[in-house]
């Protein structure tokens, strides 16, 4: 199990980004919330999803199963 981190701040993409602990990638700690330990990332995708935010991906750099190109539907 990994821990996992939600970007509470968007990306340029309109995306709130989800990391796996350790990833070279992660923002500041102030800009983190904390999902939980899981052992995919689609579980912590779902988590965050559950908490209201919409609009979450994975993160490209440690997260590439839950990662997906595009944009934002408005
Ligand atoms: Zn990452």
């Amino acid at each position: 199990m990994s821990a996992f981190y939600l970007n509470k701040v968007k990306d340029d993409n309109g995306f709130h980004i989800v990391h796996k602990d350790g990833c070279d990638l992660m923002p500041e700690p102030e800009e983190l919330v904390y999902l939980g330990e899981f052992d995919v990332c689609m579980l912590a995708v779902a988590k965050a999803k559950g908490m209201g935010y919409r609009n979450v991906n994975g993160c490209s750099n440690c997260n590439k199963p839950c990662f997906y190109e595009g944009y934002v539907d408005k």
